[in-house]
C-alpha cells in the first residue's frame, strides 16, 4: 500500500478514523475503546415490573435497539448494562445486586422509571427508594412508565457518557 494521505482517512467518530483498504483504525486508544464500548452495549435480560414491558417494546422491531449495537443478553456474564426496569422491592434488591456483581467490568446501570429512580409512588416499607441506594446508577429515566423512546434516549445518553470516559478499566464508582 502506498503512502496514506490524511484526506484518505474516513471519519467514523470524533478522533477515530478508518484507513480504506487496510482494515485499520487510527486514533487515540482511549477513543477507539470508548467507540467500541458505546457501540456494543449489551443489557442483561432482566425486568422487575411494569416498566419491563416498555423495555421489551424498545427491544422489538418498531424501535429496534439492535441498530445501535444494543443487544439483550440472557446471562450477566455476557452483559455490561443493567436496566432497572420496574419497582425494586427489598426482597429483590439482593438478587439484583447479585446479578450486577456477576457482570464484568466496565458495567453500567440505568434506572428506568420513577420506581427505579426514587421509589415512585411506592413510599412503603417494602420498596427500595431508588436504585442508587445499592447500585451506582449512570443514567436516570423519568416517567411512569417511560415510553420506549425514553429508554432509547437514556441509552443514547449512556453512549455519550461512555464516549467521554478516560481510560476506564475498573469500577470507578
Ligand atoms: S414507574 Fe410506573 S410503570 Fe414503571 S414500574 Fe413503577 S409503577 Fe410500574
Amino acid at each position: 500500500m502506498g503512502q496514506i494521505n490524511k484526506n484518505d482517512l474516513v471519519k467514523i467518530e470524533d478522533g477515530v478514523r478508518f484507513i480504506p483498504g487496510a482494515s485499520a483504525l487510527v486514533g487515540p486508544l482511549n477513543k477507539i475503546i470508548n467507540w467500541g464500548r458505546a457501540g456494543s452495549i449489551w443489557p442483561v435480560t432482566f425486568g422487575l415490573a411494569c416498566c419491563a414491558i416498555e423495555m421489551m417494546v424498545a427491544g422489538a422491531s418498531t424501535n429496534d435497539l439492535d441498530r445501535f449495537g444494543i443487544i439483550f443478553r440472557a446471562s450477566p456474564r455476557q452483559a455490561d448494562c443493567l436496566i432497572l426496569a420496574g419497582t425494586i422491592t427489598k426482597k429483590m434488591a439482593p438478587v439484583i445486586r447479585r446479578v450486577y456483581d456477576q457482570m464484568p467490568e466496565p458495567r453500567y446501570v440505568l434506572a428506568m422509571g420513577s420506581c427505579a429512580c426514587s421509589g415512585g409512588l411506592f413510599d412503603t416499607y417494602a420498596v427500595v427508594q431508588g436504585g442508587d441506594e445499592f447500585l451506582p446508577v449512570d443514567v436516570y429515566i423519568p416517567g411512569c412508565p417511560p415510553r420506549p423512546e425514553a429508554l432509547l434516549q437514556g441509552l443514547i445518553k449512556l453512549q455519550e457518557k461512555i464516549n467521554g470516559e478516560q481510560g476506564r478499566w475498573s469500577q470507578m464508582a
